[in-house]
């Protein structure tokens, strides 16, 4: 280039490039406004002393290359400016023949700046895609991998990115190869599918379920050429809430194993939980419960809330425990559940109180033994009583049986001396009579207190009724009584002592005319009925009140006064019929009568 430099002054000065011109010994002699800006410096110093501070020529210097006709272009940071320029160095002949070299330098700091950051990013992006945890890819519409990390290859068990890049998507990752077409439909339809569950199989064909977040790539037209994303291992989460799973059935099962009732509920009374032992005890089906009982259903009114207030004060095992506590609850219908609660309040991690969880242990069981148990403790107690009076009773009626016996002979021998026409002949048949009611009376303690061990024979209960019938048919005809007798003919037998049920009946009839004091209809019938033979005795007396009904079979109860009645007949009737097997039942109607149901096993013929 031939030039003039002062013809060119104005144009350097207008550029925005820094324009350097040195000559053959390194010195300065232009330097534009520019150059100026970024450098500093003045005309006449050395190029090496503006441009890097120093005294001398720099070792790379390409400037006797320029000198020599070459034109030099290089990128070059400069320390001083700390700018990156792009540097041109080209030579300059001057009117006089002599040869500069013309500097320019373009700032092309911002730039490099933009390239450096793009660098990095794609290193970062780079370094990510590797190390990240989970597995990255890239694949290709028709099925195999472009791109993918090591970690990716681990999760699958490849060694290496080549082979894996070797493989047949479909049919060597998926473990049904059917779904990858399944994906790529619905990836191509939304564009992008995110935590899609397919199953993969590993290089050793193991199975492992997979996370599958991935997006499209089209080409510029539009068109799909495949795909990217990332694989998230599940054999973990899967193995992690198949665990949790099994612990929760495995507490559940503890819950619904238990026998007792155990429920939960959230802390406005909604049930939460419900278990088996609670339907048992308490009858609602956990389906009509939960969501949608409210506890206070299965208590007393007013009781859910009195329980709250014992759960939360500390005395009765401390804030938020109810220890065993004696309770009713209330069963589907409203039955009465006695039982024990145990509760507690569950909390949250802040310490709010957000569940009560409650067991009920049914003592109903357990009660009712206590209470057979003491039932028992009172029998025995009274059966004790009664041995200890029957002994007695025994002992009393064999002394006076003697002497009695020595009365009444006395009594029969003075009869032979009174005629019957005398008028003391009516005292001593009365006081006959009363010593022969007074034996019948003895002979009855005896029984009670010393059963006669008769031996029982097959015996027709009608041929029994029939003779005691018979015997105590004018007796009462004069009391102006009825009799209707109703006979089953084809009744059978019992095994029987005939003394004993001849003992029962006459007692029952007895009793029944002692009700009929002024005169009715006795009836006794007999019939079948499957293994039984039932005698029924009825009468139209006075009947029974109906709290005396439960006590007439217990000794020595009695409505009649002291001289009529020792209330020992009944008790004896039924040792007797109980001795066989039997069972004696009663209905009555004051004012209306009574019927004596005597049910008794049929004889079985044994061959
Ligand atoms: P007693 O005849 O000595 O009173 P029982 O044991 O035979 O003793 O009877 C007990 C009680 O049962 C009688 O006192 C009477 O109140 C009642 N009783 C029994 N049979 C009848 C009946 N047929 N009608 C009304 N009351 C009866």
């Amino acid at each position: 280039m031939n030039i003039k430099l002062q013809d060119m002054t104005f144009v350097f000065q207008s550029m925005a490039d820094g324009i350097l011109i040195i000559n053959q010994d390194y010195t300065i002699e232009f330097m534009n406004d520019a150059f100026i800006r970024d450098f500093g410096g003045c005309v006449g110093e050395k190029c090496h002393e503006v441009i890097h501070s120093s005294n001398i020529v720099c070792s790379h210097c390409k400037v006797p290359d320029v000198l020599k006709g070459e034109t030099i272009h290089e990128e070059v940071y400069n320390s001083k400016a700390k700018k990156y320029f792009d540097e041109i160095k080209l030579p300059l002949k001057s009117a006089d023949a002599t040869t500069s070299c013309l500097s320019i330098y373009r700032d092309i700091t911002d730039r490099k700046n933009r390239e450096e950051e793009l660098k990095s990013s794609v290193k970062d992006y780079k370094r990510l895609f590797e190390n990240v945890g989970c597995g990255v890819f890239i694949s290709s519409k028709d099925g195999k991998f472009l791109d993918a990390n090591h970690a990716l290859l681990n999760m699958l068990g490849y060694r290496t990115k080549e082979e894996f890049l070797e493989i047949d998507i479909a049919q060597d990752l998926y473990l049904r190869p059917e779904d990858r077409s399944k994906f790529q439909k619905l990836v191509e339809k939304e564009g992008r599918v995110i935590d899609h569950e397919v199953d993969f199989k590993r290089k050793d064909g193991t199975s492992i379920s997979v996370l599958l977040t991935s997006q499209v790539r089209y080409d510029k037209d539009g068109n799909v050429i495949g795909y990217e994303g990332i694989n998230v291992d599940q054999s973990l989460r899967k193995q992690m809430e198949k665990e949790i799973r099994e612990g929760n059935d495995f507490l559940n099962n503890i819950i619904q194993s238990s026998p007792n009732a155990i429920m939960a509920s959230d802390m406005k009374g909604n049930i939460m939980l419900w278990n088996k032992g609670a339907e048992e005890v308490l009858g609602y089906k956990s389906g009509d419960t939960i969501g949608k009982l409210h506890i206070s259903k299965i208590y007393p009114e007013g009781m859910a809330k009195k329980i709250m207030q014992m759960i939360r004060s500390p005395e009765y095992g401390g804030v938020g425990i109810l220890q065993s506590y004696p309770l009713v609850t209330l069963r589907e219908g409203g039955e009465i559940v006695e039982g024990n609660l145990s509760a507690a309040l569950v909390y949250d991690e802040k310490g709010k109180e957000i569940a009560s969880v409650g067991i009920v242990v049914d003592l109903k069981e357990r009660l009712d033994m206590e209470r057979r148990l003491r039932e028992t403790q009172e029998q025995l107690l009274q059966s004790e009583k009664l041995a200890a009076m029957g002994r007695l009773t025994s002992q009393i009626a064999h002394e006076l049986n003697n002497p009695l016996y020595g009365i009444m002979n006395t009594l029969e021998l003075l009869k032979t001396e009174v005629p019957p026409s005398n008028k003391r002949r009516k005292i001593l048949d009365m006081a006959l009579s009363e010593t022969v009611r007074l034996s019948e009376m003895l002979h009855k303690m005896l029984s009670f207190s010393k059963p006669d061990q008769e031996v029982r024979k097959a015996s027709d209960i009608n041929i029994v009724l029939d003779e005691i019938l018979i015997l105590h048919e004018k007796q009462l005809r004069e009391n102006d009584i009825q009799i209707f007798s109703d006979l089953s003919e084809d009744l059978g037998l019992v095994l029987a002592s005939k003394n004993q049920l001849r003992q029962v009946f006459l007692n029952m009839i007895s009793n029944a005319k002692d009700a009929m004091q002024m005169g009715g209809a006795l009836k006794v019938k007999t019939y079948k009925e499957k293994e039984n033979i039932v005698i029924q005795i009825s009468d139209t007396g006075i009947g029974i009140q109906e709290k005396n009904l439960e006590k007439i079979f217990d000794t020595f109860f009695t409505t009649k006064d002291s001289i009529k009645g020792v209330g020992l007949g009944l008790s004896v009737c039924y040792g007797f019929i109980k001795d066989h097997g039997g069972d004696i039942e009663v209905k009555s109607k004051p004012g209306s009568g009574t019927t004596f149901t005597v049910i008794l096993p049929k004889y079985k013929q044994t061959v």
